[in-house]
């Protein structure tokens, strides 16, 4: 009598894989891992980010055909697709594919491009997750660059985890890197860094999304800042989209001299390492020298407390799309920010006395109560 095999499920074949490679380097699990039967068919995704040139280097030693992910949000930095191109061309990458979300669904769901402010997590789901889903359909398994030490949220990962957005299983060659692993590696490869690293940006998303961090904050403080953000919902723990609670803010204590910006989540030191433009509060939009979509950071003074015309040119600004950071500086103060997120600014910037005259609970219950200037935009535009 022929006898019943017994297929083992998804888990048990995560926790045999775990313990199959469980004494093996990054690049060992890599190397076998593309030829394991027990995985099928391996793709890569990557980001083209701060890290990624580390991983998609192994790929390059062992396969160049390797199927590579890139997930092209429309949103990344200019540089991040310069990074991507120069990158792929230098190790020979024979198969990196662009994935996006259709044009269809972005002008179903994004169309003004805005989502990210308002409701990120559809926004990473429309951008990254659905068209990533789709593009993993004909695979079995995927290659991320995750590592323990990004995160709570990773500081258990193995090699192998189930993805439980499909009947896959995630592969996680780097997790037990630590970021100085990677640094080395990168270094002793002499491969090409992302621009962006070097002006303070260690973890790389999208543009409306990051922003760089300081020294001592961690890596990924820079990504969703202010926000009960942490993942973009590609990666899931035990089936769900992993969160880590917002720390309660501590006061913050501005230096003698140095201006304090003011944000939804609190005062805040300095964080802008990249360039600014700067505009007069009666700027001229139509003049054809200005720029202003070339700038990631616009920074507009306020002449005196009682003069407007600020409020009416980020308003101007956000109308006609300006999707980098805007700034109020100048003669403002902490109590204008709620009229200032209303009129389009992401921050306020004041100096260090005025923000020590201010209880910051104060301000920010004020800035709790205003309401989103995108949502006022899209009143105006519906
Ligand atoms: S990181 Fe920001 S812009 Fe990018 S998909 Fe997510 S919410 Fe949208």
């Amino acid at each position: 009598m022929a006898q019943l095999q017994t297929i083992p499920t998804r888990p048990a074949r995560v926790a045999a894989l775990n313990r199959r490679y469980r004494h093996r380097a990054a690049i060992q699990v890599l190397r076998e891992a593309l030829s394991d039967p027990e995985l099928g068919r391996v793709a890569m995704v990557s980001s083209f980010g701060a890290d990624s040139v580390a991983l998609l280097h192994m790929i390059s030693l062992i396969d160049r055909t390797t199927p590579v992910l890139f997930i092209d949000t429309q949103m990344l930095f200019p540089e991040t697709l310069t990074y991507q191109a120069e990158v792929a061309a230098k190790l020979g990458l024979t198969d990196v594919r662009t994935i996006r979300a259709t044009p269809a669904a972005i002008a179903a769901a994004d169309p003004d491009g805005d989502l990210n402010q308002t409701n990120p997590d559809a926004c990473c789901d429309l951008r990254k997750t659905v068209p990533l889903n789709r593009a993993l359909s004909s695979f079995d398994s995927w290659i991320t660059g995750r590592k323990r030490f990004q995160g709570a949220t990773r500081s258990e990962m193995e090699f192998f985890e189930e993805d439980p957005a499909g009947d896959r299983i995630k592969i996680n060659p780097l997790a037990h890197w630590t970021a100085r692993d990677v640094a080395d590696y990168i270094a002793n490869n002499r491969l090409p860094r992302h621009p962006l690293v070097s002006k303070g940006y260690p973890s790389i998303g999208c543009m409306p999304c990051t922003s760089p961090v300081k020294e001592g904050e961690d890596p990924r403080a820079g990504r969703w800042r202010g926000q009960d953000k942490t993942e973009c919902g590609i990666h899931f723990v035990n089936g769900k989209m992993q969160r880590i609670p917002p720390a309660a803010p501590a006061p913050f204590v501005p230096a003698d001299g140095q201006p304090v910006i003011v944000r939804d989540s609190g005062f805040g030191p300095e964080d802008w390492t990249g360039p600014i433009l700067d505009l007069a509060s009666d700027a001229d939009l139509d003049d054809p020298d200005l720029r202003v979509g070339d700038a990631t950071m616009i920074r507009i003074a306020f002449p005196s407390f009682t003069d407007g015309r600020g409020f009416t040119l980020a308003r101007r600004l956000r109308v006609a799309g300006y999707k980098g950071r805007l700034r109020a500086t100048g003669y403002v103060i902490a109590d204008q920010l709620p009229m200032a997120r209303r009129s389009g600014f992401d921050e306020v910037e004041i100096d260090a006395d005025l923000a020590r005259r201010q209880p910051w609970p104060h301000w920010r219950d004020a800035a709790d109560a205003a309401p989103s200037y995108l949502k006022k935009l899209g009143r105006r535009a519906s």
